[in-house]
């Protein structure tokens, strides 16, 4: 018999069809705008030095069981200094489980499932838009999905009214998911008064943040400053969960290094929920491999690596910061009419341009540059030296 001849193709993930349609273009002028993964000036992926240093420094290691168990914790232990600050009371005090998880999307993954177990009726919020993964990730771990205002198509900026409309409107106690900093797809985040506010809201309705932090150190270059928003519910008295990855600041994409954790009330029900997030990977991988994760532990626990990391770190936001301006400018030396505020007022690895599918579909059609046919530009994928091709081909699509 033919066991599996009612099996259809699964849709095209978005991202990887522009991926796929950028590899079988043979022209030499094409540019790949899809991915969000960094490139250097030249286009080139980049393997940042402190992981070059940090993976001679544990050549060799042998990874014996009762090594993985240690790595895991310290890896848990610097990934939430970064996140919550290292004099965080909440760290001090042992109140708050967490575990390394396979990226952040692992780590999503886990807390919906985590979700799924202890609050069965719940559901989860998401921002519209938001990176499609998530809708995806809580659908799988079969917690329903709702949305809430976020981008406003007009001003390219936050609809902050709706926001917090929506936030007002949701039952008491709903579980939201929030970008921290540099917003996917839209590069848009909220001000520091607005994350008051909005923090302000989340305690006055009783709702669960959960922060999915993809880009610590892409916005503004500085990893606390990246943090700001935690912070800000972290001092209001929040119980927070938070999703982190390495993939993006640290250039780890392929290594799957992060970290889920979640904020308790005191160190006993941290040991609990601990136990909780345990039993569920058991179950579905049981550990993350264990070379990244001691890869990113030694990284952070050494304070030499750790400074060069952020060295590095600032200068990927520097240049995705220059390649904006640069396409800000030269649009307007090409005498474009249309404002592109937006494309330096936004942050982060994406510029959400704008441009419509039909003007998507002409850049690639006529000037083979690929992106998203939301109009999400990778600013990672924009060069020094193709950086004119692109305004230039922007300019002819928006006449
Ligand atoms: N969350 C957001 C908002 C993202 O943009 C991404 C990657 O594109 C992820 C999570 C997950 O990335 P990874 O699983 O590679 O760490």
């Amino acid at each position: 018999i033919d066991w599996w001849d009612h099996v259809g193709h699964a849709p095209k993930d978005p991202i990887m069809s522009v991926t796929e349609a950028f590899l079988s273009d043979t022209s030499p002028n094409k540019i790949n705008l899809g991915v969000g993964a960094y490139r250097d000036d030249d286009g080139r992926p980049v393997v940042l030095q402190c992981v070059r240093d940090g993976e001679v420094k544990i050549a060799g290691t042998e990874f014996l069981e009762s090594v993985s168990a240690s790595v895991s914790s310290k890896l848990v232990e610097e990934s939430v200094k970064l996140i919550y600050g290292k004099e965080a009371d909440f760290i001090k005090e042992g109140r708050f489980a967490g575990v390394q998880a396979l990226s952040g999307t692992g780590a999503c993954r886990l807390f919906a499932e985590f979700q799924r177990r202890f609050y069965p009726q719940s559901r989860i919020y998401l921002p519209i838009p938001t990176w499609s993964n998530h809708h995806n990730i809580w659908r799988d771990a079969q917690v329903p999905g709702r949305t809430f205002h976020y981008y406003h198509p007009d001003s390219k900026g936050l609809h902050f009214a709706a926001l917090m409309d929506d936030i007002k409107n949701a039952p008491d106690r709903s579980f939201f998911l929030l970008h921290p900093c540099a917003h996917n797809p839209t590069g848009v985040d909220p001000t520091e008064e607005q994350w008051r506010e909005i923090s302000n809201l989340f305690k006055v309705k009783n709702h669960f943040p959960f922060f999915d932090m993809a880009y610590q150190g892409f916005a503004s270059g500085d990893l606390d400053k990246d943090a700001k928003a935690i912070r800000i519910f972290l001092e209001d008295g929040h119980l927070i969960g938070c999703a982190q990855s390495f993939a993006k600041n640290m250039g780890l994409y392929g290594h799957r290094v992060g970290c889920l954790s979640v904020l308790c009330v005191d160190a006993k029900q941290a040991v609990a929920i601990k136990s909780q997030l345990q039993h569920i990977t058991r179950a579905m991988y049981s550990s993350p491999p264990v070379h990244g994760i001691l890869l990113v532990s030694t990284i952070l626990s050494d304070p030499h690596l750790k400074e060069l990391w952020k060295k590095e770190l600032k200068v990927m936001a520097n240049r995705i910061h220059r390649m904006r301006s640069t396409l800000h400018e030269s649009l307007k030396k090409l005498g474009s009419p249309l404002n592109w505020d937006h494309m330096t007022n936004q942050v982060g690895m994406f510029c959400f341009s704008g441009l419509s599918p039909d003007q998507v579909n002409r850049l690639v059609k006529e000037f083979h540059i690929y992106m998203t046919y939301d109009g999400r530009i990778s600013m990672a994928g924009v060069t020094t030296s193709n950086v004119s091709y692109l305004a230039n081909a922007i300019h002819e699509v928006t006449k």
